[in-house]
């Protein structure tokens, strides 16, 4: 069982020709729902790659709980431990975009932000036999760094992605069996510019000295840098035509953490994972586009 603790979002999105000033109304010329949230997106690539998912988080009692939760539940993925709270609006965001693909974005984190004690009791009923618990920073760090001090205690492996990125308790570090921040988030953990390979490395280096087992620092079409204390290597992106990079993290966490349940060694499961986010930025979405296990396999064989 992976187990996803996280944020739970419905994104809705305008397309128009033009942002509105103060005051003013325009007419847009289309308008589109997804499911979103960084913690749904990673349980839905775990469902699509064929893994068992429970999804621990909250939803608002607002009409876009439901929908928020539709993919999940298509990817076979156990929202049993999703809880509703009252007078409460599911998370969301609204996205406005331009002609120009610029792109204006309110979000609203609504249920995801009453998170706390009931959550952690969840996920300590999930925890027993799990193979991992996948964190991110959409829902509170004191109940993320309990989870993680929690699945630690019990042997589960702990992956934390550090986004949306925020400092981090120096106990947060020694909890992660993995952390796995994109270039911009390891840039802002680490406080250096991280670019490249070799910028990446230094940050994994950084990272794995504040205690982390394992650093992995992704670098989008470049591909990805994991270093444990034994060394690190680079794992080129695979080649693919990219439509929508939304996503793509979400992608990568969530098929790391089957491939190491499945027991892969670490290498492989990168180039796992890596194959996963490649495939998911040749679709536009963020749930929508996390691929099946047959696309990934597809193109580990390519
Ligand atoms: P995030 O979505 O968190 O910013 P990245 O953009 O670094 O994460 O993407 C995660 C991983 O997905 C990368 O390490 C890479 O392996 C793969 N990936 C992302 N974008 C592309 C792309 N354009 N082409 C191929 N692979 C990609």
């Amino acid at each position: 069982l992976i187990v996803v603790l996280g944020g739970i979002n419905m994104d809705l999105v305008t397309m128009t020709d033009r942002f509105p000033g103060a005051g003013e109304t325009v007419v847009g010329n289309r308008f589109l729902t997804y499911g979103g949230g960084k913690g749904a997106n990673q349980a839905v690539a775990a469902g699509r790659m064929g893994a068992r998912a429970a999804m621990v988080g909250r939803v608002g009692d607002d009409v876009f709980a439901s929908p928020a939760l539709q993919t999940l539940v298509d990817s076979g993925v156990n929202i049993s431990p999703v809880g509703i709270t009252p007078d409460t609006s599911t998370g969301i965001a609204v996205i406005s975009i331009n002609v120009d693909a610029q792109n204006q974005i309110i979000q609203v984190l609504g249920a995801n932000n009453t998170c706390g004690d009931e959550e952690e009791a969840k996920v300590m009923g999930l925890l027993d036999g799990a193979a991992a618990l996948l964190l991110q920073l959409e829902v509170s760090v004191e109940l993320s760094l309990r989870c993680a001090q929690a699945a630690r205690a019990k042997g589960v492996r702990v992956v934390l992605d550090p986004s949306p990125v925020r400092p981090l308790p120096d106990a947060f570090y020694g909890c992660c069996d993995i952390i796995t921040p994109n270039e911009t988030d390891a840039q802002a953990l680490v406080g250096m510019p991280v670019t490249d390979r070799e910028t990446a490395a230094q940050a994994a280096g950084t990272l794995l000295s504040r205690g982390v087992g394992t650093a992995i620092v992704t670098l989008g079409p470049q591909g990805a840098y994991y270093a444990t204390a034994e060394g690190g290597e680079f794992v080129p992106a695979f080649a693919v035509e990219a439509v929508d990079s939304v996503g793509a993290g979400d992608a990568f966490n969530g098929a790391l953490a089957v491939a190491l349940a499945e027991g892969r060694d670490l290498g492989e499961s990168v180039r796992m994972a890596a194959a996963t986010g490649a495939m998911s930025v040749t679709r536009s979405g963020a749930q929508d586009s996390m691929p099946t296990r047959e696309e990934v396999e597809a193109l580990l064989r390519q």
